[in-house]
Parts: C-alpha cells; sequence; structure tokens
C-alpha cells in the first residue's frame, strides 16, 4: 500500500493470463526478448491483472477488473487464464471488501483482459459484477469496442459488453479529464483508440497507471511495442513522450502486467531510458 494525496493505492492480482510473446513485442526478435521473459512451449509469456484499487473516504474506485470467469474454455486454454494465485475477488476480500462496496470502476479500454471481469455469469445470464459502481470508459473507446476493426476483434468479447450496455452504469467520457481530486485521466490512442491511463499527484509525487501503453518493465525501450497495437507508430510518439516527462518528474509508473514488478522509476541512460529502481506497491 502507498498513500498518494488523499488516496491509499493498493495493488490487488486478479489473476494471470500467458499471451503470445511475439505478439506482446511486436517487431523485437525473440532471441531479444526472450531474455527478459521467457516464453512456455506454445510461445507464450506469463502475465498478470493487476488492478488498482483506490480508497479515498467512502469511495472505493477499481481501475480495471481483470479478464473475469466467463470465457469458452477454448480461449480459456488459448490465453492460459489462470486463478491458481488470486481471483480479483479474492484479493478485495483481502482488505475486507466485496463486489457491492465498489463504487467507482475506472475501465483503461475494453479489452478482454482488463474488462472481461465486469460481467459475470449468474444462473446463466450476464451481469454487471460491480452492481453500484458507475463504470467510465472513455466514449472513443467505447464506440471502437462495440465495432472493432477486423484486426482487433479477438480483444473484446462482446457478451462481456453487454451488462455495461444495458445498464444505467456507464458513463463515457469525451476526453482527459480531472476524475476525481488529483485523479486525472490521460489519453493514449495508438494501442487502441480511447485508452484512458490513471495519474495521481500530490504534492510531493505523481503516480502513473498506464496500462497496455507499456503493460511490462519489458517494454520500457520505445520499440518494444505490442503487435496487437492498432497505431504502433503512434504508440511510439506517446510512449517518447510519456517516458520522458515519467523521468523528468519521477514518476511512479505502475505495471499492470508485469508478474516481477509493480512499478517502477526511470532514468536516462546513456544511451536511452531505463528501469532506475522497481517499487513494490
Ligand atoms: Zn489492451
Amino acid at each position: 500500500m502507498i498513500r498518494m494525496g488523499p488516496y491509499s493505492v493498493y495493488l490487488l492480482d486478479a489473476g494471470r493470463l500467458w499471451l503470445d510473446g511475439g505478439a506482446m513485442f511486436g517487431v523485437v526478435p525473440k532471441a531479444l526478448w526472450s531474455q527478459a521473459k521467457p516464453s512456455d512451449e506454445r510461445n507464450r509469456i506469463e502475465l498478470s491483472m493487476k488492478v488498482l484499487l483506490l480508497c479515498l473516504e467512502d469511495r472505493k474506485i477499481l481501475v480495471d477488473v481483470g479478464a473475469g470467469h466467463t470465457f469458452p474454455p477454448k480461449l480459456e486454454d488459448i490465453y492460459g487464464i489462470d486463478y491458481r494465485h488470486a481471483t480479483l475477488k479474492q484479493s478485495l476480500a483481502e482488505h475486507r471488501l466485496q463486489a457491492e462496496d465498489i463504487t467507482d470502476v475506472i475501465l483503461t479500454h475494453c479489452h478482454f483482459d482488463h474488462m472481461g471481469g465486469a460481467a459475470e455469469r449468474v444462473n446463466g445470464s450476464l451481469r454487471l459484477t460491480f452492481p453500484n459502481a458507475t463504470h467510465y470508459v472513455q466514449a472513443s473507446q467505447w464506440k471502437w469496442a462495440l465495432n472493432p476493426s477486423e484486426k482487433d476483434r479477438g480483444s473484446f468479447i462482446a457478451d462481456t459488453l453487454e451488462p455495461l450496455k444495458q445498464s444505467d452504469r456507464l458513463k463515457t467520457l469525451p476526453g482527459e479529464c480531472e476524475l476525481f481530486p488529483g485523479l486525472h485521466l490521460l489519453l493514449s490512442n495508438g494501442h487502441t483508440v480511447g485508452l484512458q491511463m490513471v495519474k495521481i499527484q500530490d504534492s510531493t509525487s505523481t503516480l502513473f497507471y498506464c496500462g497496455d501503453l507499456m503493460p511490462t518493465a519489458a517494454h520500457v525501450p520505445l520499440p518494444y511495442i505490442m503487435g496487437y497495437d492498432i497505431y504502433p507508430l503512434t504508440t511510439l510518439e506517446e510512449k517518447k513522450r510519456y517516458l520522458n516527462q515519467a523521468c523528468e518528474e519521477n514518476w511512479l509508473i505502475v505495471l499492470e502486467h508485469d508478474t516481477e514488478v509493480d512499478a517502477i522509476r526511470l532514468k536516462r541512460g546513456a544511451k536511452r531510458i531505463e528501469v532506475a529502481e522497481k517499487v513494490p506497491i
């Protein structure tokens, strides 16, 4: 746990998944990426799904909710969805919280490993997992999620969008904003359209939960960009901008998908920006 302004910040384990190592590193040869992230016999690397829990007085805010439990078995196998370590509900219970206690859910974007957990199956039908929470998604991302391109269709599971679509718990946002005191949503459009990242600032420090702009510490080098990204050159420009700012202002960058590292600070090395420090949360 860390304190950031008025927030108590926790990082919750919402399970693991295994994704194709080549897809996770785009044009980078396996000879390079496999040094940082060894792959299994199906060429997959292990990734975490780490959810931010922010407590602010009566508010209990989640940022992303993991993949959830509504996967068809075939996809569960392909993506190696793994809840042996933890489920999001178990992790919430460790903080004496139940799904009903969550007041707000910020979804960085609607890819299945970030928002699948927003829906759960009860008696054969899907409903909202966090029934009392307002769910925040960028309007541009929501529109895209409902009608993705042929390239990224596999990253969205239409069924899991339905409970939110049919509820009055969805709030689509028109762009960057200060959603709660000191909590800003920043936009990125390279990985997908309207990916919102969370920046929390107090008088002395800044926390940045960057979602899939940079999923693991191994993605700090600029060309290490996922093959999943729909506009990789946009990701490149965004990485340059945010990593430079993060370096200059000593941001604590939280990594959603890194199984080993919760958060990092950056430094300027001889040739490029590098990891300066690994920080547990
Ligand atoms: Zn994604």
